[in-house]
């Protein structure tokens, strides 16, 4: 995590708090397949928008994936996806709306060579989305976002995009191009069959999707959502850089840091209290059917 950023994992509270002057610690609960844990951050006392706190969700999705993974692995039915492989990288991925602010700044910010390679990808995924015209892209840009609790309209959306096989816009080869950044909802997307059998959304769908404790990219929507005052939306990854340019305001509006921390703080601690305390598999998890 960059040294400057607005909010910083840290290691210990006790030395961070002592050396930290300018900075809050926050204790943000989460819960993972071995219990009921907190992760301490410290908080700048300035400004910071949605994206700006992505980073922080991401380390506390790969805390709990790992988790999974290390119950898992020590049963008849280990997690079987590994990086370089990109079986489940021509579903469709949503974003959250910090997630998808948060991704245009760093395809914005890549090398150039790389940024080339990454925009031509998204120019020809959403071109290819668009012309299609699927239940959700038939209306313009804006209607790429939709509410959560749609499912019926998620499920018929997912499935007429992996009907596209189309290459996700971060792909490079057959690794993700941008793996340390890449979505929640590919952190989160881990399976116990073989990777062949991921081609194959039937297999996907009668179950071998691991279900987590708790979904990261859940509470990012439900934080963002009650901070902007709108129902939790979705951003479908081929038009992320179209919709995010159309919502840029969006995008440049600020909020206290601390009291953005303290927000996700409570609907983390709402997801805890509401979330299974332990990881399944064998069942499909609402982020495996956005994504
Ligand atoms: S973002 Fe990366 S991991 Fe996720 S679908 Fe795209 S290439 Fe695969």
């Amino acid at each position: 995590m960059e040294s400057n950023a607005v909010v910083q994992i840290v290691e210990s509270r006790s030395v961070s708090s002592a050396g930290a002057s300018d900075r809050i610690v926050f204790d943000l609960p989460l819960r993972t397949c071995d219990g009921v844990d907190t992760v301490s951050v410290a908080v700048a006392d300035r400004p910071a928008r949605l994206s700006d706190l992505v980073p922080t969700a991401r380390t506390l999705a790969d805390l709990a994936a790992a988790a999974a993974r290390e119950h898992l692995g020590s049963t008849q039915t280990p997690v079987a996806c590994r990086a370089g492989c990109d079986a489940c990288c021509r579903y469709l991925v949503s974003l959250s709306v910090p997630e998808a602010f948060r991704i245009r700044e760093e395809v914005f910010a890549l090398p150039a060579e790389k940024r080339r390679m990454v925009l031509d990808g998204f120019i020809t995924a959403s071109q290819t989305v668009l012309n299609a015209r699927g239940p959700v892209t038939s209306r313009p840009a804006e209607s790429a976002e939709a509410p959560l609790e749609r499912t019926d309209l998620l499920q018929e959306l997912s499935d007429w995009y992996a009907a596209l096989s189309l290459d996700c816009p971060m792909l490079d080869g057959s690794s993700c191009g941008m793996y340390d950044r890449r979505p929640l909802v590919c952190r989160e997307h881990l399976v116990t069959h073989a990777p062949s059998q991921c081609a194959d959304r039937d297999a996907t769908d009668t179950g071998h999707a691991v279900t987590l404790s708790m979904s990261l990219a859940e509470v990012l929507a439900q934080w963002s959502a009650e901070l902007e005052g709108t129902d939790p939306q979705a951003v479908i990854l081929p038009l992320t850089l179209l919709w995010t340019q159309d919502n840029r305001r969006r995008g440049e509006q600020t909020w206290p840091a601390i009291h953005l921390v303290e927000r996700l703080a409570a609907v983390l601690a709402t997801a805890v209290e509401r979330s299974a305390p332990e990881v399944r598999s064998g069942e499909k998890s609402e982020a495996t059917e956005a994504a």
